[in-house]
């Protein structure tokens, strides 16, 4: 005869490491649990660099102000000066594409974060992205070209459509990187070869 036993229950704090875990892209509850697991054979010095970490990350890493891109303590490197063609402007959703541009060494230009793509689904809307700043730093810096930068799916065609769109009586080229970028990829998931070929073979948009 089977008698009904409690289900057995995590420690609270246990479940707590869980759920923030879980706030991971692609992090369901058994990979969530599997990784909580793991954490817990860490060393007590181990456990405390990571929580430092990741306490001092709004005091240690900002959005510049100018271009959107990720800076540390020190000045934005993609803001410098000293970079070779100035009036180009590349534009990106979020700041992470531009070290993965970077890496290719194919480009030496500016770069402009939007801080995401149009999205009506989510709720993201013009009024919720970096355009107008763009305007302005492509009128202030007489920028010559603008290179769009954006994932190649339906949010990425729209907010390239939306840029060209708006900046379209400004005198400049506009390009966008096609050849080389699978329909359907995000940047993300490019590989650096592939990247390099999109931004060398980018055609007028
Ligand atoms: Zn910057």
């Amino acid at each position: 005869m089977w008698y009904s036993q409690p289900m057995m229950k995590y420690p609270q704090h246990l479940l707590q490491l869980i759920e923030n875990l879980k706030r991971l892209p692609g992090v369901g509850n058994k990979s969530a649990e599997r990784f909580a697991f793991q954490i817990l054979e860490w060393k007590h010095e181990h456990l405390l660099e990571l929580a430092n970490v990741l306490k001092n990350i709004p005091f240690k890493l900002k959005t510049c102000e100018e271009c959107g891109c990720l800076v540390g303590e020190e000045k934005c490197q993609f803001c410098d000066s000293s970079r070779d063609h100035t009036a180009e402007i590349c534009v990106i959703a979020t700041a992470k594409d531009a070290f993965a541009i970077e890496a290719t060494h194919e480009y030496k230009g500016l770069y402009h974060a939007l801080g995401g793509v149009l999205s009506p689904l989510d709720g993201k809307g013009p009024e919720h992205l970096n355009f107008q700043k763009l305007k302005d730093r492509i009128i202030n810096r007489n920028i010559q070209e603008v290179i769009i930068a954006l994932d190649s799916t339906l949010e990425g065609d729209a907010t390239a459509l939306y840029i060209k769109k708006e900046i379209a009586d400004l005198p400049i080229n506009i390009s966008r990187l096609a050849f080389g970028l699978p329909m359907g990829s995000s940047l993300d998931y490019v590989d650096g070869g592939t990247l390099s070929k999109a931004l060398a073979g980018r055609g007028t948009f």
